[in-house]
């Protein structure tokens, strides 16, 4: 999996200042599963080390790039790297857009707007993220700043990853059918971010319009990517855990069922975390076999060495 990188986070020196921002999380976790596609608007711009720039509001409601050198207007200059960092990210199959925080570029809401009297405004979108999220409005991105929370951090991966399964998936060129067996091994996942919208996806899926399969697959692709674009939550997942439980409430014994269901309160509760019930929920789908539910990409959404559920404060 190809995932586009602020070459900073990367370890690049290559920040105003000559240093880097070295990420760990990105490169030494993902990096495990992705290749990265490295990308530096300002040195391409500037080279390295470079006066800071800042943002500026202007009277349309845009922004214009001041270099604090002199206070010189650097926008097309900007403006131009910024569209050759677009193109080298376009050129590759990349599933997603991990950018520095803060930054005038790359800050996904965290870039600091001036006013043009000089006062500082309020946070927004980065110069090259204004841009990318024009094009790919879908993508999953985020910044690393706010990777540090567990949970943005779980739904960013689970994010990423199913992004990556539906692009490898339509690579397969897949008929109908597969569509089905895909749809279905998402149900809980899904169901667990917004089971409205699951619930539109199983009617696309059901296609009672008779649409040809390249449009129905054009439909689902778009509900699907927005869907898991949102965040779950303890409540969406504790249903989601319950509805699992339905799979095995009959092979399982009164005790084991109690302590199910004391696992998922507990988990409701924030006493364990969510890998707590999960765990018991796939032995007892592997000990009886329950297919339905080891097909289930909740189950296992990503590597499970990245260990995301790991963490009480993974939930919210
Ligand atoms: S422009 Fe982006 S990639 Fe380059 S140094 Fe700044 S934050 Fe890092």
């Amino acid at each position: 999996m190809k995932i586009a990188v602020s070459g900073c986070l990367l370890g690049e020196e290559i920040r105003y200042s000559g240093g880097h921002s070295h990420d760990r999380f990105v490169t030494q976790s993902l990096g495990a599963y992705a290749q990265f596609v490295s990308f530096c608007p300002e040195h391409l711009a500037f080279g390295t080390p470079r006066s800071t720039i800042r943002l500026v509001e202007d009277e349309n409601d845009g922004y214009y790039v001041q270099s604090s050198d002199g206070e010189v207007d650097v926008t097309e200059k900007l403006l131009h790297t910024n569209n050759i960092e677009l193109q080298k990210i376009q050129n590759e199959p990349i599933r997603g857009i991990i950018f520095k925080s803060k930054s005038p570029s790359c800050g996904l809401g965290s870039a600091m707007v001036y006013r043009s009297n000089g006062y500082s405004k309020e946070k927004g979108d980065g110069l090259f993220v204004k841009i990318c999220k024009e094009h790919f409005p879908l993508l999953p991105m985020e910044e690393e700043g706010r990777l540090n929370d567990p949970w943005l951090r779980e739904n960013f991966i689970m994010q990423l990853f199913a992004y990556d399964d539906f692009e490898n998936f339509k690579d397969s060129k897949p008929a109908m059918k597969d569509l089905v067996d895909f749809h279905q091994s998402y149900k809980f996942m899904l169901q667990a971010k917004d089971d409205v919208l699951y619930r539109k996806l199983g009617q696309i899926v059901g296609n009672h319009d008779k649409l040809s399969f390249d449009e129905v697959l054009n439909k689902y692709e778009y509900v699907f990517k927005t869907i898991i674009a949102e965040k779950s939550s303890i409540g969406k997942n504790r249903n989601v855990l319950e509805h699992m439980a339905g799979f095995v409430k009959d092979k399982i014994s009164k005790v084991e069922k109690e302590m199910l269901h004391e696992q998922i309160r507990d988990y409701a509760n924030k006493i364990v975390p969510l890998i707590a019930p999960l765990s018991r929920l796939h032995m007892f789908a592997k000990t009886y076999d329950v297919e339905y539910l080891l097909n289930q990409k909740f189950l296992h959404p990503y590597p499970k060495e990245l260990a995301l559920r790991s963490d009480i404060k993974g939930g919210k």
